[in-house]
C-alpha cells in the first residue's frame, strides 16, 4: 500500500497500518505532535487503520484544524465528567465553536442549571481524566445496536439524534473510559493531550435552539494545545470585554437603544453623532477625489420595483410588511442598488458617460430575529456606506483597481493595516455568461495581486450573480471583522434592462459593480470603539481637549483659550466646576478627551497652557500660539488621498 506525504515523498506499508504507527514510523517528534491526520482530504484519528492508497496529511497543533479537534475533544472529557458527578443529566450535543471567547460547549438536560461550584467540581474530574491519559476510541455499530445502548442509557436525545443520521451512513461511538459518546470525529488520540482548558460559563438554551423545546443547561469552554496560549486567550478575552462597544458606548455616552423604539435601531447620542459625522465627512470627500458623485434616494419604493429587482422572490423573509399607500404596497428598502439604477436608467447613457460612479451613504432596513442582535453589530436598521459603479468591460479592471485602492486608502486612515482578504469565484448555479465571470474574476484577482496583499480564493463561494472581494479587517486585539464587499453583479443589469449606447451606436450591457467598503457607519462605528477601546484619535475624538482651570481666578483666561481653540474649528470645552483639579482630570480621561490644558496663576500670566495627554504625559508650559498649533497637527485628518488615474 502507498502512502503519499504532503513533503512528496511515498511511503510503502502494510494494509491495515494505524495512523499512529505510520506518524512513528516517519519520526517520533511526528508521533508525538500528531493530533490527527486528513486521508484523501478527510479527517481522521490516529487510531484508525489505512485500508488503501490514499495521501495522508498529518494536523498537528500547529495546523488550523487541530483547534476543533481539541476543543471538542474537551467537550467529550466535560460530558464525562458531568456524568460522573451527576448520573441522572442527560447530554445532548457538544459542538466546538469560535466566537472569540469560546472553543465549545455541551449543552445537558438538567432541571437545576449548573452552579459555579458545579464548574469548580467538573473541571477537577476532568483534570483527573486528562492526567489518567485515557484513550478516545471509536467503534464502528449498526443503528441497532446504538440504539439498544442508548436506550439502555436512558440518552432520549442522543436517540433522536440518531434518528436523524441519514440512512446508510455509518454510525460511529466514541468511548473515552466509561463515557460514550454518539460522534463523527475526529478526535484527539487520548485524553493527556489536552494540556490546557477552562469552562468559561453557563447559559441557557432550547434543544435545537427552538423555543417550543425544553431549555437546556449549556457550559462553555475552551482548550489550548499550551498552558500559555490559553493564557493570553485569557487576557484577550478580559481585555476584548473591556473594549465591548456597548460598554464603551453606555460609558462614554456615544449611542444607545431604547425598548420604546425597538431592538436593534440605533440612537445615536450627541458625542457619537459627532463622529459619525466626522466619519462621513471625511468619507464624503475622499468619494469625491476617487471621482464618484454623491446621490440621495428615498427610504421606501413600490413592490413593482422589488420584484423587478428579484427581492420580493429571493430576499423576502429580510425584508419588512409592506405598507400601503393609495392601495399599492411599498416596501422600505433592504438595499439601495434599485435606486441607483433608476438613477442611471433616467436618460439613456452613452459610452462616454461611463464610468458612472454614484455613492450614498444609504439606510437600509432588514429583518434579523431579536435573539440574534448585538450592538451595533448586528442591528435591524443601518446606513451602508453604499455605491454603484456602471462601467465599459474595457473600464473594469480600472474601476476594480481604483475601488481596492480606495479601500485601503479608507481602512488605513481609520488605523486598520491587517486583513483578511477572500475572493470568491463562481458558484454551481450563476446567472450571466461564462466569459464574463471569468473578466470579472479576472480583473478582482488582479487589482488585489496589484495591492500586493495576500489573499485567499474561495472557489464557488461567489454569489450566484457574481464574483466578489470580502475584506476582514484585524482590530488591535487581532479580532476580524467584516467590512469591505467589491461585488461584480450579472443579474440587476439583465433585470432591469441597464444598457449604454457604445462607439458603433448598439445597445450593449455595462458592467455594475456593487460596493461598501466600511460596510455600514454602525458596525464599523462599533469595530472603531472596540479598536481604540473608546481613546479614539484626536481628528475622530468627539472632544479633543478640555481646559481645566485651577481656580476661579483663572475661568476668564480660559475662556479665551476656548474661544481662540474654537476660531480653529477645534472641539474643546472648559471645566470650570468647582471641583479639585485632579477629580477633574480623572474625570477627562475616564472620559478620554486626548487633551487636557491646564490653566493656573502661572499659565494666565504667561498667557499660555499646560498640556497632559490622556496618557498621563505631563507636557509643561506651552503658549497659546503653540498650543494652537500643536493641537492643529495632532487633529489634522489623515492626509488625503493621492488619486492618480487608475
Ligand atoms: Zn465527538
Ligand atoms: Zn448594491
Amino acid at each position: 500500500m502507498t502512502i503519499s506525504l504532503p513533503d512528496g515523498n511515498t511511503l510503502d506499508v502494510k494494509k491495515g497500518t494505524k495512523l499512529l504507527e505510520l506518524a512513528a514510523s516517519i519520526g517520533p517528534g511526528l508521533a508525538r505532535d500528531a493530533v490527527a491526520a486528513t486521508v484523501d482530504g478527510r479527517p481522521i484519528d490516529l487510531r484508525q487503520p489505512i485500508s488503501s492508497d490514499s495521501r495522508v496529511v498529518f494536523i498537528t497543533p500547529k495546523s488550523p484544524e487541530s483547534t476543533d479537534i481539541i476543543r471538542h475533544s474537551t467537550a467529550h472529557v466535560m460530558a464525562g465528567a458531568v456524568k460522573d458527578l451527576f448520573p441522572r443529566v442527560k447530554v445532548t450535543i457538544g459542538p466546538a465553536v469560535d466566537d472569540g471567547v469560546n472553543g465549545f460547549y455541551y449543552d445537558f438536560d438538567n432541571d437545576r442549571g449548573f452552579t459555579d461550584e458545579d464548574l469548580e467540581k467538573i473541571s477537577a474530574r476532568m483534570n483527573e481524566v486528562i492526567s489518567q491519559d485515557i484513550p478516545f476510541e471509536r467503534v464502528e455499530v449498526s443503528r441497532e445496536e446504538a440504539r439498544a445502548l442508548f436506550d439502555k442509557m436512558g440518552e432520549s436525545y442522543k436517540l433522536e439524534l440518531l434518528d436523524a443520521i441519514p440512512e446508510g451512513e455509518k454510525v460511529s461511538l466514541y468511548k473515552h473510559g466509561n463515557f460514550t459518546d454518539l460522534c463523527r470525529g475526529p478526535h484527539l488520540p487520548s485524553t493527556g493531550r489536552i494540556v490546557a482548558f477552562k469552562l468559561m460559563s453557563v447559559a441557557g438554551a432550547y434543544w435545537r435552539g427552538d423555543s417550543r423545546n425544553k431549555m437546556l443547561a449549556r457550559i462553555y469552554g475552551t482548550a489550548f494545545f499550551s498552558k500559555k496560549d490559553l493564557k493570553q486567550h485569557l487576557e484577550n478575552v478580559e481585555e476584548a470585554r473591556r473594549r465591548d462597544h456597548r460598554l464603551l458606548g453606555k460609558k462614554l455616552d456615544l449611542f444607545s437603544f431604547s425598548q420604546s423604539v425597538g431592538g436593534g435601531l440605533v440612537l445615536w447620542h450627541p458625542k457619537g453623532a459627532r463622529m459619525r459625522s466626522i466619519i462621513e465627512e471625511f468619507w464624503r470627500r475622499s468619494h469625491f477625489d476617487y471621482g464618484y458623485e454623491i446621490v440621495y434616494t428615498p427610504h421606501i419604493g413600490k413592490a413593482e420595483l422589488w420584484q423587478t429587482s428579484g427581492h420580493l422572490d429571493f430576499y423576502k423573509e429580510n425584508m419588512y410588511a409592506p405598507m400601503e399607500i393609495e392601495g399599492n404596497p411599498f416596501y422600505v428598502k433592504p438595499m439601495n442598488c434599485p435606486f441607483h439604477i433608476e438613477i442611471y436608467r433616467n436618460q439613456l447613457k452613452s459610452y462616454r458617460d461611463l464610468p458612472l460612479r454614484f455613492a450614498e451613504l444609504g439606510t437600509v432596513y432588514r429583518y434579523e430575529a431579536s435573539g440574534v442582535l448585538h450592538g451595533l453589530l448586528r442591528v435591524r436598521g443601518f446606513t451602508q456606506d453604499d455605491a454603484h459603479i456602471f462601467c465599459t468591460a474595457e473600464q473594469l479592471d480600472s474601476e476594480i483597481r481604483r475601488c481596492l485602492e480606495h479601500t485601503f486608502y479608507l481602512l488605513r486612515a481609520f488605523g486598520f493595516e491587517s486583513y483578511d482578504i477572500y475572493l470568491s469565484t463562481r458558484p454551481e448555479k450563476f446567472v450571466g455568461t461564462e466569459a464574463d465571470w471569468e473578466k470579472a474574476t479576472d480583473a478582482l484577482r488582479k487589482a488585489l495581486e496589484k495591492q500586493g496583499l495576500a489573499f485567499q480564493i474561495d472557489p464557488g463561494e461567489g454569489v450566484f450573480y457574481g464574483p466578489k472581494i470580502d475584506i476582514k479587517i484585524r482590530d488591535s486585539l487581532g479580532r476580524t471583522w467584516q467590512c469591505t464587499t467589491v461585488q461584480v453583479d450579472f443579474n440587476n443589469p439583465e433585470r432591469f434592462n441597464v444598457e449604454y449606447v457604445d462607439s458603433n451606436g448598439q445597445r450593449v450591457k455595462p458592467f455594475m459593480i456593487h460596493r461598501a467598503l466600511l460596510g455600514s457607519m454602525e458596525r464599523f462605528f462599533g469595530v472603531l470603539i472596540e479598536h481604540y477601546a473608546g481613546a479614539f484619535p484626536t481628528w475622530l475624538a468627539p472632544m479633543q481637549a478640555v481646559i481645566l482651570p485651577v481656580t476661579s481666578d483663572c475661568n476668564e483666561f480660559a475662556q479665551e483659550v476656548r474661544s481662540t481653540l474654537v476660531s480653529h474649528d477645534l472641539r474643546v470645552a472648559v471645566d470650570d466646576r468647582n471641583e479639585k483639579l485632579g477629580f477633574k482630570i480623572r474625570e477627562a480621561q475616564l472620559e478620554k478627551i486626548p487633551f487636557m490644558l491646564v490653566v493656573g496663576k502661572r499659565e494666565m500670566e504667561k498667557r499660555g497652557v499646560a498640556p497632559r495627554t490622556r496618557a498621563g504625559e505631563d507636557l509643561g508650559f506651552m503658549p497659546l500660539a503653540e498650543t494652537v498649533d500643536m493641537m492643529l497637527a495632532e487633529a489634522a485628518w489623515p492626509e488625503r488621498a493621492n488619486v492618480k488615474e487608475v
